[in-house]
Parts: C-alpha cells; sequence; structure tokens
C-alpha cells in the first residue's frame, strides 16, 4: 500500500478502504487469508518523518488447536502506528509495517471459541466426563440397606 507524500496535505490525510491481504506470502497449512484487509487510518507529514495511526483488520482462516477444525478469525490491529523518516522517495509502502503489526497480532495457539461464536468439539469432549460424575449415584447405598 504505497502513499504519494505530495498528495498529503499539511493537516494530514484520513485514509479508509480495502487492501489486498498483505499476509498472503506468510500462507502456511494453518493460515490463509479468508478475505481483503480493512484499514482506516490518519497520515501526515512532520518535520521530515511520516506518521501514521489507526485501526487494521485482517480475517484469516485458521486451524483451532484443539479441534483441528478450520474457522475464521478477524486479526485486528487496533493501534496501529507508525512514525518512520523521510528518505527521499516521493512515495511510502506501508504494507511492511501493516503486514508486521498483523503478524504480531496472530493468536500462537487460535481456539475456533476464543471469541464465544461456537462451541469447540474439543473442549466439550473433556468437560462431559465431569458433569457426569456429579450426579450422586445412591443405588451401592441402597443395597447396603437391604443387606442389614
Ligand atoms: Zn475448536
Amino acid at each position: 500500500m504505497k502513499v504519494h507524500l505530495k498528495q498529503i496535505p499539511p493537516d494530514g490525510l484520513h485514509l479508509e478502504g480495502e487492501e489486498d491481504c498483505l499476509i498472503q506470502e506468510l500462507e502456511s497449512e494453518s493460515v490463509h487469508c479468508a478475505g481483503p484487509m480493512e484499514y482506516k487510518i490518519d497520515i501526515g507529514i512532520s518535520e521530515g518523518s511520516l506518521w501514521a495511526n489507526g485501526t487494521l483488520k485482517q480475517p484469516v482462516e485458521l486451524s483451532c488447536v484443539a479441534c483441528l477444525e478450520k474457522f475464521v478469525h478477524d486479526i485486528t490491529v487496533p493501534a496501529f502506528a507508525i512514525h518512520t523518516e523521510l528518505q527521499g522517495p516521493e512515495t511510502v509502502d506501508l504494507s511492511p509495517f501493516m503486514r508486521e503489526d498483523l503478524l504480531l497480532n496472530l493468536p500462537a495457539h487460535p481456539r475456533c471459541d476464543r471469541e464465544g461464536g461456537r462451541v469447540c468439539k474439543g473442549a466439550k469432549a473433556k468437560s462431559t466426563p465431569i458433569e457426569a460424575k456429579r450426579k450422586p449415584d445412591w443405588s451401592a447405598l441402597d443395597k447396603l440397606k437391604l443387606k442389614k
């Protein structure tokens, strides 16, 4: 995502829109782009530096570590912020900065139920036996009483 410095007015510029998924070349078996990246950023120039801040959202398909099912997760960068010195060129590419922040916010051990929208089958299988044990079993006690 390239920004032309001449197009940035003195009081800054608000940019909002969609950009092709930036982490395509870093895709692996467990991470796939699931749509374009949404961005809302403000950029500006001050004293020979370019600053930018805003929010990013990138939907990706991940594999759950508990049940191995694929699910879509939105990587969100709530406080994307850069401050970089201008070094001559008339355009600055924001993509490397955005890519780095997206990867920093990628969950290391993704769980399909982390947002509460669905029940993880891996987690459900573990909790069922505990429920069963809680029910008191009186049949053994009844037999004891009969023997007396
Ligand atoms: Zn799961």
